[in-house]
């Protein structure tokens, strides 16, 4: 007899559709504190120029992100039922703390700031909750997060500097048990001076940083391989066209952004837009630029021998 086909699971795939359906998918308006670990310089410049369409929404990530959101708020209220203040909410804006550094185009918010942890009751700290797989989290039990959880210990280095805290409680939760482990992290002046330079370079770059790989099916350019910005940095895929891949954009004050070309700031929605007269940052042209022409139109080679006129015809 012929083997039954396996049952479509409708109920699961109409739960993912719901799911995606609400889920935003958007450019970020800046780099958040998240991704400022990442040791390839391009992949930060690319992300803040909209080289790449946004993350298309799935229902398992969406759902990864709520359970994140829910750990935060148990282990907030669990801190609080152990007798630590606990601030949430930025009384300056009513909102969640929100932290801007390198003229604001890098960005976070954080969990918290809180005072009375019985190992330094007089201290304030910066609280930043995570949750992990019992995997990862054996490893941060294990080791400080410097070591295991380099991107997180940025993350919390970049608080306390913004702050101006000396201290932060990271408060971590396995998943797969439900344990939880805190480490206080002190704030290292030196590594967030360092970190605060790279990151003011990369965004204020004009032009590319160089790739961490030159070749990225290299053994140990695994950076590369899970890159969300590989096709354009290296399997010669043409950027998008928005004012942020345009050579006439810079990064200003504020998170802001300006055309040198019109002299005249950009809103969000005219950076989205862009105009005629957007031309290629050239590291984002996968060809070489062989001339300029009278009537500012940039000639570039293709791989294949073929032309690429940026600006003709738009
Ligand atoms: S593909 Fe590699 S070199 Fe290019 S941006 Fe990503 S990590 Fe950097
Ligand atoms: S020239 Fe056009 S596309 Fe380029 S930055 Fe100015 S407004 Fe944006």
């Amino acid at each position: 007899m012929a083997a039954l086909p396996e049952p479509i699971p409708h109920t699961a795939t109409l739960m993912d559709a719901a799911i995606v359906a609400k889920a935003k998918s958007f450019d970020g308006a800046g780099i958040p504190m998240s991704d400022v670990a990442n040791e390839c310089d391009r992949a930060i410049w690319m992300k803040l120029r909209w080289t790449s369409p946004p993350e298309r929404p799935e229902g398992q990530r969406e759902r990864r992100f709520r359970t994140g959101h829910q750990y935060e708020t148990w282990l907030l209220d669990d801190l609080e039922a152990a007798g630590v203040e606990v601030a949430r909410i930025d009384p300056a804006t009513g909102k969640q703390w929100r932290v801007e550094l390198a003229s604001g185009h890098i960005r976070g918010k954080m969990d918290g700031r809180a005072i009375g942890l019985p190992e330094a009751p007089k201290t304030e700290h910066v609280v930043e909750c995570k949750s992990h797989k019992a995997e990862i989290f054996r490893k941060i039990v294990k080791s400080p997060i410097r070591e295991s959880k380099p991107d997180h210990f940025a993350q919390c280095q970049l608080y306390m500097h913004a702050e101006g805290l000396s201290r932060c409680l990271y408060l971590a939760a396995n998943k797969d048990t439900d344990e939880i482990h805190t480490e206080r992290v002190e704030y290292d002046p030196v590594y967030c001076m360092a970190l605060v330079a790279r990151l003011e370079r990369i965004v204020h770059a004009p032009r590319a940083p160089t790739r961490l790989h030159e070749d990225p099916t290299a053994k140990g350019a695994f950076a590369c391989q899970i890159c969300t910005r590989l096709a354009q940095c290296h399997e010669g895929q043409f950027s998008r066209v928005n004012c942020r891949t345009c050579l006439n954009s810079e990064p200003r004050e504020n998170a802001t952004w300006h055309c040198v070309r019109w002299d005249k700031p950009l809103s969000y929605r005219d950076q989205q837009e862009g105009c005629p007269a957007h031309r290629y940052i050239p590291d984002l042209v996968p060809a070489e630029q062989v001339d300029v022409l009278d009537n500012d139109v940039v000639v570039y080679r293709l791989a294949d021998g073929s032309e690429f006129r940026d600006g003709e015809g738009r």
